[in-house]
């Protein structure tokens, strides 16, 4: 029994207290001042992955590199992966990339003002739709993002599994219920915020919270972060992969990979997962003959960095190598370049790869290039 939609005096209680403490207490933000439905798109897009006190800069240096949507249709893939570098989930770099194209050559450059149209565009799924409909053009959607989903599971007591058809349904029949209709973007952006900085998922603040007086878990539960259900986590693969910091001359060797797949269109130092076996130099051996077609030897393991994607994590082995013989191929990448060290800033790099970099020109582990290989320096 979902005891505050039966009652409508609780709904409008339940409004006025979220959208007052959500003036008084927003967090100031650059596309929140903006009402450019542009800047709002590209906000949301970034906020499907990134929360808002990670976003520091990124939001700001992307606007200012592509101002239009004119801009950044007319931009390279390597310009929007190179301005989008650090964020992470580069799909919606590539996304965001196909969706402008779209809207300025198609749709004579205005971004579409319904849901319906916005579900359309690449990269934008029923989150992003509803938010950006509501945010820039005030339509009456709610929006269900996993903060939303959270206050709703817990003020509601809802105790099945959000991710089941059953229980969503229930979310989107809440959230319409809810939702202060002719303010549906300041709505929508004050569950958000409630769910980010109140109700958040291991210590909510039920004291101080604007709608307390009427939510469930308070009441009746002696723990509310036991909602929402929570599906047993599995143990994320491990991988060891080899890098080759790969030299001929004063030349290292850069690739790209494929377009599509994770971190699609990203240059790195190639490579790939060690297997059974082998050790990390024949692996890499074998990965850059597979990858590019070229022999290598290699010559010294450099450093090792960690990195955790969503469903795996690696551990990373910069190796130095020389180049012996062959020309490089698109065997397994997109593209490859032989480049100057120093023009490695000028490519969008994952950040495992932009790590090694840096390792590469700390004190004391200067890059010698040399004919033929890579000193790790003293
Ligand atoms: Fe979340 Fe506590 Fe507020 Fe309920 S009272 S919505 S559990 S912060």
């Amino acid at each position: 029994m979902k005891k505050l939609l039966d009652d409508s005096a609780a709904i409008g209680e339940f409004r006025t207290h979220l959208l007052s403490w959500y003036r008084d207490h927003k967090r100031q933000t650059s596309w929140r001042d903006s009402s450019d439905p542009y800047h709002i798109w590209i906000s949301e897009i970034m906020l499907q992955q990134t929360r808002v006190d990670q976003m520091g800069g990124y939001f700001e240096r992307f606007i200012t590199a592509f101002p239009t949507v004119e801009a950044l249709a007319g931009a390279s893939g390597d310009e929007v992966l190179k301005v989008w570098e650090g964020l992470g989930y580069y799909a919606r770099a590539r996304n965001l990339h196909k969706a402008a194209k779209r809207i300025a050559f198609e749709l004579e450059g205005q971004i579409p003002n319904t849901y319906d149209g916005l579900i359309d565009l690449p990269g934008v799924g029923e989150y992003t739709a509803a938010a950006v409909s509501s945010i820039a053009f005030d339509c009456d959607h709610p929006v269900l993002d996993g903060n939303v989903i959270r206050v709703l599971c817990r003020h509601l007591r809802i105790e099945g599994d959000p991710r089941r058809a059953q229980i969503k349904a229930e979310l989107i029949a809440a959230g319409e219920a809810l939702l202060a209709r002719g303010q549906a973007g300041d709505f929508n952006q004050a569950m958000m915020e409630l769910g980010a900085r109140i109700c958040t998922p291991r210590k909510p603040l039920c004291e101080t919270c604007p709608v307390g007086a009427t939510c469930r878990a308070r009441a009746e539960l002696d723990d509310p972060t036991a909602l929402p259900y929570k599906a047993p986590k599995k143990k994320k693969p491990h991988y060891q992969v080899a890098a080759g910091v790969i030299s001929k001359g004063s030349q290292l060797l850069i690739a790209q990979r494929p377009a599509e797949g994770m971190l699609g269109g990203l240059w790195e130092f190639p490579g790939g997962k060690q297997e059974e076996g082998e050790t990390l130099e024949e692996c890499l051996v074998r990965e850059i003959h597979e990858e590019l077609g070229i022999e290598i030897e290699t010559v010294a393991r450099l450093t090792s960095v960690d990195h955790a994607f969503s469903h795996f994590s690696i551990t990373l082995h910069a190796i130095a190598a020389r180049y012996i013989s062959g020309e490089p191929q698109t065997l397994g990448c997109a593209d490859w370049k032989w480049i100057a060290p120093e023009e490695l800033d000028e490519f969008a790099l994952p950040r495992a790869d932009r790590l090694i970099v840096e390792f590469l020109r700390r004190d004391g582990h200067q890059m010698q290039l040399f004919d033929g290989g890579v000193d790790r320096g003293k």
